[in-house]
């Protein structure tokens, strides 16, 4: 049993024993180039378990006939297949011996795989991920920020050819009652009113009347009850679609009716 008592690694001494984090493979001539010399570099697997990686090959030199080998789990087989004088001379050159006259031998693949190709791999895919990932990023932020240009643009017109209607109903309610108006509210709202205001804007209409802002719910208009947003190069689903700007609308609507109605009989009164 050379794979145990595991000895350090020592060729001078006899002791050829080596651990293999990666798959270790032997050598075999190729048997269909005859004019040449060709190598074919061979992985060794346990028997039992097919292990691959973390194997141990071992050789004591004056005890030993053949290398042993060992897996992760625990297996031992005999390996026949590593040539003992080649197990002997990679051992020296993993010690640090080089020896020209075995170069041939890590030349052709005999060993533990190299580690480098595949970490690089990994490393490269990854940070490809990452910078697709950025990319998608950026142009969804790239979407986002066109679609909100355009509903804003877009919600601002239809908004205000949507309040045109609402707006005159408030304004007239807003002449007819600008007498009774609380002056500490006026003020505070406009602390100088030089004369009556012209027209004072819809939002304070809205703030005097407790008609709801149309910001809430105007996002159906923006796509007009097609379901979609559009602009150059954008098509994309309206998500708000059936919220509540047809209901917030109708509300101001019967708000700014009922206001004009109530109003309208003092008017009468009032005015000559
Ligand atoms: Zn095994
Ligand atoms: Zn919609």
């Amino acid at each position: 049993m050379p794979i145990s008592p595991w000895r350090a690694l020592s060729p001078d001494t006899g002791d050829h024993y080596l651990f293999f984090e990666r798959r270790f493979r032997y050598v075999v001539e190729d048997p269909e180039h005859t004019w040449r010399r060709v190598w074919v570099p061979t992985v060794i697997a346990c028997p039992v378990c097919e292990a691959d990686t973390g194997l141990r090959l071992a050789f004591k030199t004056g005890t030993d006939v053949v290398v042993e080998a060992a897996c992760p789990v625990g297996h031992t087989w005999v390996e026949p297949r590593v040539d003992v004088s080649q197990w002997m001379a990679y051992c020296r050159y993993r010690a640090g011996q080089q020896e020209i006259d075995w170069l041939w031998l890590i030349e052709a693949g005999f060993g533990e795989e190299p580690p480098p190709p595949i970490d690089y791999v990994k490393e490269i895919r990854e940070g490809a991920v990452e910078v697709a990932k950025y990319g998608r990023r950026k142009a969804k932020a790239k979407v986002r920020r066109e679609i909100r240009k355009v509903k804003k643009k877009v919600g601002k017109r239809v908004r205000n050819e949507a309040m045109r209607p609402v707006a005159a109903l408030l304004r007239t309610a807003w002449t007819m009652q600008a007498g009774g108006v609380d002056p500490a509210k006026a003020a505070r709202r406009r602390p100088t009113e030089p004369k009556p205001p012209k027209t004072p804007p819809v939002s304070a209409y809205r703030k005097a009347y407790g008609v709801q802002a149309p910001e809430k719910g105007p996002k159906c208009l923006v796509c007009e009850d097609t379901g979609r947003i559009t602009a150059p190069g954008i098509s994309v689903p309206c998500v708000e679609c059936g919220g509540p700007a047809a209901a917030a609308l109708a509300a101001a609507e019967r708000r700014a009716e009922r206001a004009r109605q109530g109003k309208d009989e003092r008017r009468t009164s009032t005015t000559k």
